[in-house]
């Protein structure tokens, strides 16, 4: 499986040099708008409205699953600088999607290129896309995985969408680092620039709209990389033990971002626990004793303020009956011999 995947992978490698291209915002015939501050560190990405709109289409119609696909387009450079332009994506139908996860299988890749050659001749591979419903914009541990498995190239990015947040945020190497990118580019026909507009501050506002929310511990707010917390002493978080869904539901996607709790101080807890449990005990122990002394002390004072009888009166003890002495009897017939 990993085999091929890595044939599939190097298919879609990068040509030695991108082709010369012209920047939807200097080309006459493009309109450009910006959702929130694109990132300048990054390779330029434009998403075609078309696509970008089948994407927050597909992320809302499963507000309950990650869901997800790859971006297909061009990869090509203005005065020698990179930028890529996504003309379209490809649901990954077969990707096998759970409530927070999103595995991209073997029969995927097949499926997603067979596609690619067939709608998209001559496009490539531009990053993938998946759904992070109510749990917030960021990368977990699994989609670094797939990310630096298949997408490699510092072109190639990752769409994160939040259906039910509204929040969405691109994601590409620099440097070998993944660097959040809160900003987007939609590009539609200059013609079309109104309705363009209109798109793009219907998701402003929709987002604007919503209530802030805390993001889940462990996501970066406009940090860089996916926070990966170490410990310096041994630890497990609570978490571990639940089953996926409870996790779910106190928002925690990934096991190593879950908030944890060192041994240590787990020790410590149950033993405070153990010390008030024995506490509690030797005080109601105490307790029984001392109701049971009270019974006693109350039994015997009415036992003694009872009017005396003979028949409870102790028997004499009773005298040590001694044989008869026998001796003079003795000595008397001894002597009559
Ligand atoms: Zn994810």
């Amino acid at each position: 499986m990993a085999h091929d995947d890595i044939e599939i992978r190097l298919q879609d490698a990068s040509p030695p040099a991108a082709p010369e291209g012209v920047l939807p915002e200097s080309d006459p015939a493009l309109c450009v708008h910006t959702l929130g501050l694109p990132s300048l560190d990054l390779c330029p990405v434009y998403f075609k409205e078309s696509v970008f709109r089948e994407i927050e289409g597909h992320a809302a119609s499963y507000p309950d699953r990650e869901v997800g696909g790859v971006l297909v387009g061009r990869r090509l450079q203005a005065r020698g600088k990179p930028f890529v332009l996504v003309e379209g994506c490809i649901r990954g139908l077969k990707a096998e999607g759970t409530a927070n996860r999103l595995t991209f299988t073997h029969d995927t890749w097949v499926e997603i290129n067979a596609i690619r050659e067939h709608e998209y001749p001559g496009s490539q591979i531009v990053g993938w896309y998946h759904t992070h419903p109510d749990l917030g914009v960021f990368m977990s541990r699994d989609d670094l995985y797939i990310h630096q498995n298949f997408f490699r190239e510092e072109w190639q990015s990752a769409l994160v969408v939040d259906p039910v947040k509204l929040d969405r945020a691109l994601f590409a190497w620099k440097d070998g680092a993944l660097l959040r990118n809160s900003g987007l580019r939609l590009y539609q026909v200059a013609a079309e620039k109104a309705r363009l507009e209109q798109y793009a501050e219907a998701l402003l506002a929709a987002k604007a709209t919503r209530l802030p929310l805390p993001e889940p511990t462990g996501n970066p707010q406009n940090g860089n990389i996916t926070v990966r917390l170490t410990f310096r002493e041994p630890s497990l978080s609570p978490f571990a033990i639940m089953p996926e869904g409870m996790r779910r539901y106190f928002g925690i996607d990934d096991l190593l971002t879950a908030p944890r709790v060192s041994v240590k101080s787990l020790v410590i807890v149950v033993l405070l626990a153990v010390s008030i449990f024995l506490g509690v005990k030797y005080h109601t122990y105490q307790q029984e004793i001392k109701s049971y002394h009270e019974k006693i002390e109350q039994f015997m004072t009415s036992h003694e303020s009872q009017p005396k009888d003979k028949t409870t009166k102790p028997a004499e003890p009773e005298k040590p009956t001694i044989p008869p002495a026998s001796s003079p009897s003795s000595s008397n017939t001894h002597e009559a011999q």
